[in-house]
């Protein structure tokens, strides 16, 4: 046992372990050994310090490498523990069927986002994106197949954001992208974008779609030129997507104009 132990060790950590079975035998001899040859001998005897300082060594090889061995079991359970932790709240912060972001985390974001703004005088845009007629979609291939392409649009929008972008399922077939130093003008360059890949891609089952094609509707919000704080940049947000549906969908609306 001792041996399979052993050789599942490097080179390094044996020597390691040999110093320090060493130094411990060498107290052990000091304090238990020396005392007891002159207790028992009562003289300091070479044969009994020889015999007492082996057995010594070899008890403090065994006590070193339980000790190494509980530590690397100890560091093991942190790993797995600190793993566990990661994994947790990586469910905490998405959305179980997108796998983009939740609205709880959007928020803490959009939060954050409202800061940083501020305190470097800096804008940023919010997008809110809604899918067309998808009330049609489900009703005409079912809660699961509409399931699939909500997914799909999930990943889809993901892949066409910029990489410091944040997508998050807003709610229902509703997604919201916060765009970090973004102002009016770029956002909704970037809007229309993402609008008009998600019109060309062919999502399945879409001819059954009032448009024979799936589409979204965008609104944008810049802050702090339509709103200084949380509730108003989405509200102002909402109300320029909810222009969009009425001005025919597949279109984008921002809260200024
Ligand atoms: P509009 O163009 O005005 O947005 O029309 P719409 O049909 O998309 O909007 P409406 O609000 O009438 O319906 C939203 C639909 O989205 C109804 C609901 O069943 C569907 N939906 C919301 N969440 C989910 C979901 O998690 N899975 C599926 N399959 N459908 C969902
Ligand atoms: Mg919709
Ligand atoms: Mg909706």
């Amino acid at each position: 046992m001792l041996e399979q132990v052993l050789c599942r060790l490097k080179t390094a950590t044996l020597w390691r372990l040999f110093w320090f079975s060493v130094i411990l035998s060498e107290l052990l001899t000091a304090i238990i050994v020396l005392p007891m040859s002159v207790f028992f001998q009562g003289r300091i005897a070479s044969d009994y310090l020889i015999t007492g300082s082996i057995t010594a060594f070899f008890v403090s090889l065994i006590v070193v490498v339980v000790l190494v061995l509980l530590i690397k079991e100890l560091r093991k359970d942190e790993k797995f523990l600190s793993e566990q932790n990661q994994r947790i709240f990586e469910l905490s912060i998405r959305d179980y069927l997108t796998e983009v972001f939740n609205c709880r985390y959007f928020y803490e974001r959009l939060e954050e986002e409202i800061k940083r703004a501020e305190r470097y005088k800096s804008a940023f845009s919010l997008i809110m994106l809604d899918i067309d007629h998808f009330k049609k979609y489900n009703d005409a291939h079912g809660h699961q197949a509409g399931d699939r392409v909500l997914k799909d649009v999930a990943s889809f929008l993901k892949k066409h954001i910029r990489d410091h972008d944040l997508i998050a399922r807003y709610g229902g077939e509703e997604f919201s992208v916060i765009l970090p130093e973004t102002v009016r003008d770029v956002a909704i360059n970037l809007a229309e974008r993402l609008r008009i890949a998600v019109s060309d891609q062919p999502f399945p089952f879409v001819e059954t779609q009032p448009d024979k094609r799936l589409t979204v509707s965008i609104g944008i919000a810049t802050f702090p030129d339509d709103a200084k704080s949380i509730d108003d940049l989405v509200k102002v947000a909402d109300r320029a997507l909810y222009r969009a549906k009425e001005n025919g969908r597949n279109g984008v609306e921002t809260a200024g104009g």
